[in-house]
């Protein structure tokens, strides 16, 4: 059985290299703890990578990722640094291209005692997947977008074949929640199908594949809807499918129900390939202030120890996971451990050191 893994880190940019820190050692830790080997290759790209050498995203960087078992990546981006088209160096969203990562799984989570804008009706617990197509949709669009004096066109695209693929990765998660008792088993496909000829026949798909999987539920709600019930109702929510433009704006939403982008994790998975990485940016504002909060980041390896483990069939790499994201969750009941943005003092350090400390606590 397999033991040890290559990951490729990109630090990125901003707080990337802060957050990245704790995490590695992080990792490292609970690894040994499982029998589990990581070898992390550090490679470069970004912004600041751009600003020193002309190159957002070299060639070896790539070479680097595509050959690693899984990706972490910080952050990227820095508003001041631009191509010449006035659009910003986005690494991130390159290797989504060349890697086919298609699902963008953006986990939304809410403990009794985490922090939140929405009231928690006492017993209920929010614990829901939306996840978001990474390939094309809207975004398919980027860089061919025609400007002229008189108006602006951006193209929507979605193809059969990346929608079977996604919608399949869904209802596959969704029988997993189901079987380790996280979810009800219901698949729910977001789109605007009542307007767009091309959400109908993204429903159409998802139509087709729903009735391939009769031991799950499946249904519809159009995105405006989605947004509502994401805030009035979101512990009846399990598994959401949406396109990249709508799963862009829903993720955040689903960050700020979890107490802000500090805490939200995410993964980008395609076939072969994923990339993990938190939902938030470089936040240049708090760069080198030794306040970012590195839970997002840390929940995003624990997704990629989970990810590993499932992949190669290792389970002790799943039990790992498990293990750092429930560290994770346990610090958030204590104030001190917690950041700046959380209300809380404590450092970006020791917010690490705090779900270290939980480790061994939580071990199984
Ligand atoms: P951002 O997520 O970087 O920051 C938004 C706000 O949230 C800021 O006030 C920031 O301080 C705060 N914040 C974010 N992460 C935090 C953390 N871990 N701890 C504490 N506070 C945190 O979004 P932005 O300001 O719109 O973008 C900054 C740069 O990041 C831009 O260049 C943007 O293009 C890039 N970006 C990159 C990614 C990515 O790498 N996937 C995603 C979004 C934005």
């Amino acid at each position: 059985m397999k033991s040890s893994f290559d990951i490729a880190v990109f630090e990125g940019d901003g707080i990337g290299p802060e957050i990245m820190r704790p995490t590695l050692a992080l990792l490292d830790r609970v690894a040994r703890r499982h029998q589990l080997a990581l070898r992390f290759n550090e490679v470069s790209a970004g912004a600041a990578h751009y600003a020193r050498t002309g190159e957002a995203l070299p060639q070896a960087s790539m070479d680097a990722a595509r050959s690693a078992d899984a990706v972490l990546l910080g952050a990227m981006g820095l508003p001041d640094v631009r191509y010449d088209d006035g659009t910003e160096i986005s690494p991130q969203i390159d290797l989504r291209r060349e890697l086919h990562l298609f699902a963008g799984v953006r986990p939304v989570t809410l403990a009794e005692h985490q922090r939140s804008p929405i009231r928690i009706e006492p017993g209920r617990r929010v614990d829901f997947v939306l996840i978001r197509e990474s390939t094309e949709g809207l975004f398919w669009s980027l860089g061919r977008g025609e400007v002229s004096d008189e108006e602006a066109r951006e193209t929507l695209v979605i193809t059969r074949k990346t929608s079977e693929k996604l919608f399949r990765f869904a209802f596959d998660l969704a029988a997993r929640r189901k079987a380790e008792g996280r979810g009800a088993g219901r698949v729910t496909c977001v789109d605007k199908a009542n307007v767009f000829r091309a959400f109908a026949f993204f429903r159409g798909i998802f139509d087709e594949e729903a009735a391939e999987r009769p031991e799950l539920v499946a249904d519809h709600a159009y995105v405006d809807a989605m947004a509502l019930r994401m805030i009035q109702t979101p512990w009846d929510l399990d598994v959401l499918v949406t396109e990249n433009m709508f799963g862009d704006i829903l993720s955040d939403l689903g960050a700020g129900l979890m107490g802000g982008l500090g805490l939200a994790p995410s993964a980008d998975i395609g076939d072969r390939h994923a990339v993990f990485q938190p939902c938030h940016g470089s936040a240049p504002d708090i760069a080198g202030q030794g306040a970012a909060n590195p839970h997002a980041m840390i929940l995003s390896a624990a997704m990629m120890l989970e990810w590993l483990g499932h992949q190669h069939q290792v389970p002790a790499a799943v039990s790992a996971g498990d293990e750092l994201r429930r560290a994770v969750e346990q610090t958030l009941s204590d104030q001190r451990r917690l950041t700046r943005d959380l209300g809380g003092d404590a450092s970006t350090e020791e917010a690490g050191h705090a779900v270290a400390g939980l480790l061994e606590g939580v071990a199984a």
